[in-house]
Order: C-alpha cells, then sequence, then structure tokens
C-alpha cells in the first residue's frame, strides 16, 4: 500500500491491540489467524517478529490506516462480519496481490485453476496455434483477476476485460497497473459481449466467472457473502444458470472455429451445462474439471472447426 508510512502506532500499541483482537476472535467464533494476517498486510510487520511477538518493543511501526480506524473495522469483521480483505483493502490470488472493495467478490482460491485449465486448453496437442495469443475475453471482470491471470499466463494475447458496474471496473484497471499489466488488457462497461459487437468472430478464447447463484440460495451463503460481497457478481436468477446459458448462447459469434469457452460453474450444475452446451450445436470436446475439493467446477468446450 503506498500510504502505509502516513500512521504509525507504538510496538506496544499494537501488541495490545493484538491480544484484544484474537480474544475477540475467539469469543465471536472467527479464526485468530485473520489477526495476524490482517497485520501482516496494513503494519510493517514481518511474520517472525509477529510470531516471536518482538514487535512490542518496537517504538514506531507503520501502518496503511490508523489503529483506531483498524479497531473500528475490526469490530465491523466480529460485529458484521465484513470480511478481512475488505478491511485490509487486498487479497492474495495466484502471484498477484489483488486490490479488492465491496464493489467486486474477492477472489476466491479455486477460480485460480481456471487459468491453469485455460493455459492447458490453450496449449494441448490438438490446440488451434492461435490459442495462445489473439483476442481473449474476460466476461465479467469484477477485480481483474481473471484478466490478470490470462494476461500473465498468455503474454502474446490481447486480454479484454468487461463488467457491468464501472466501480469493479475502477479496481480491475488499478490492479493490471499495479501488476504491470495494463498494457495487455483492455477494459469495457457493459452486459458480458456486447461492448465488442465489433469484434465478432474474433477471438481466440473467452474465460468467466460469471454470477452462477440461484436467487433463492444467495441469502443462505455465508453472512460474509450474503451481507457485503456485490450480488450482481453472485446472484445468476431463478436456477441460476441464467447467464451461463447467455454466454453458451452468444459466444459462438465472437470465438474464431477452434476458439475455446471456459466457465467456471456451481456444485451440481456441471450435467445442465454440458447438455446446454451440447444443444447449442456449435461447441465439441466439452469437457467438465473438478477443482482440487472435487467439485465438478469448470466447464471447457471448443467452437467447432468450419467443415
Ligand atoms: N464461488 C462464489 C461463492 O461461493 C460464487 C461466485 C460466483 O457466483 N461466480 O460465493
Amino acid at each position: 500500500m503506498t500510504d502505509k508510512q502516513l500512521q504509525a502506532a507504538s510496538g506496544l500499541q499494537l501488541w495490545q491491540w493484538r491480544q484484544r483482537a484474537i480474544a475477540g476472535a475467539m469469543a465471536s467464533h472467527v479464526s485468530p489467524n485473520e489477526v495476524d494476517w490482517l497485520l501482516l498486510e496494513v503494519a510493517e510487520l514481518d511474520r517472525l517478529a509477529l510470531r516471536l511477538e518482538s514487535f512490542k518493543d518496537w517504538p514506531e511501526i507503520p501502518m496503511s490506516l490508523p489503529l483506531e480506524d483498524l479497531d473500528q473495522l475490526w469490530q465491523r469483521r466480529l460485529n458484521e462480519h465484513l470480511p478481512v480483505q475488505y478491511i485490509a483493502g487486498v487479497t492474495p490470488w495466484r502471484n498477484f496481490q489483488l486490490a479488492v472493495s465491496n464493489a467486486v467478490l474477492i477472489p476466491r482460491p479455486e477460480t485460480e485453476s481456471l487459468i491453469d485449465l485455460t493455459v492447458a486448453a490453450a496449449t494441448n496437442s490438438g490446440a488451434a496455434p492461435f490459442l495462445q495469443s489473439g483476442h481473449w475475453a474476460d466476461l465479467g471482470t469484477g477485480s481483474g483477476a481473471i484478466a490478470l491471470g490470462l494476461a500473465d499466463a498468455l503474454p502474446k494475447a490481447t486480454i479484454h476485460a468487461v463488467d457491468y458496474s464501472p466501480a469493479a471496473l475502477a479496481i480491475a484497471q488499478l490492479n493490471a497497473h499495479n501488476a504491470g499489466l495494463d498494457h495487455q488488457i483492455h477494459f469495457y462497461q457493459g452486459s458480458w459481449w456486447e461492448p465488442l459487437a465489433s469484434m465478432k468472430g474474433q477471438f481466440s478464447g473467452m474465460v468467466s466467472n460469471p454470477p452462477y447463484i440461484p436467487t433463492s440460495t444467495v441469502a443462505t451463503l455465508q453472512p460474509e457473502v450474503v451481507k457485503h460481497e456485490p450480488h450482481l457478481a453472485l446472484d445468476g436468477g431463478a436456477d441460476g444458470l441464467d447467464c451461463i446459458r447467455q454466454l453458451i448462447d452468444i459466444s459462438p459469434d465472437y470465438l474464431r472455429p477452434g476458439g475455446v469457452w471456459l466457465i467456471e460453474m456451481m456444485a451440481g450444475q456441471a450435467d445442465i451445462v454440458k447438455k446446454l452446451l451440447q444443444k447449442q450445436g456449435s461447441y465439441c470436446n466439452i469437457q467438465i474439471h473438478q477443482d482440487l475439493a472435487g467439485i465438478e467446477r469448470f466447464a471447457v468446450a471448443y467452437v467447432s472447426a468450419e467443415i
């Protein structure tokens, strides 16, 4: 964080705050590890000093926010289930440190695999050579996580990242800039393929983590998610598949023959997604992949080559 040096607390103050915060976490059934994770993000502390508590004697520790503000936000963690990533304003994801606010979904660890699957899909022996370059779309980019992952993994490709939310796009652009990838990613405000209408038939690939939670299920998710994360990024309509159906139907107009289509989905949606892809008629080599927890989480398909 750039303004880390602007605030400071004494080691003793921070040590006392940590003791209170850990006690509060235990009383509220929050993992006490979150306290240390947060301190490592917002204070100029290293893991060893934290573990040995040697920072207790340090006269001054630079922080990215005043201790009173940190304490107020931590109380919201405990009382209002505010996710700790929104307090720190960052989350680690793949090799990136991504800025996050409540305008964007906090990128999930399982979504990291979508980038590995993309690289595998773009480099397998039967894949068209153009898959490693050309135009790629990240539809519903949110924090920009997938767009950054694609730019990093496919250095010859140009990434087009779309989101409906201008506030999300501002975060995604900041993340691209911080990662030094802004020259490789273009950003657009709009709905799915809509802002890319002039580029029909030109895309090597499309990757998306669309909203896929059924509307009635959204309210049953963890309070951290329901109360603080953007429902626009979660709610996939009555059966959760509204956005996925659109992406299945429209994408063949935008992808080149041999182009690849990859999405993340929810547990239990794989069979229907596979059937929808088959029914659309333009896709071949449809695959379902599991996440590290063994859940059928990703669908991959190629646009059939013209005969
Ligand atoms: N995986 C997210 C969750 O469990 C949902 C992400 C999405 O809808 N794309 O909250």
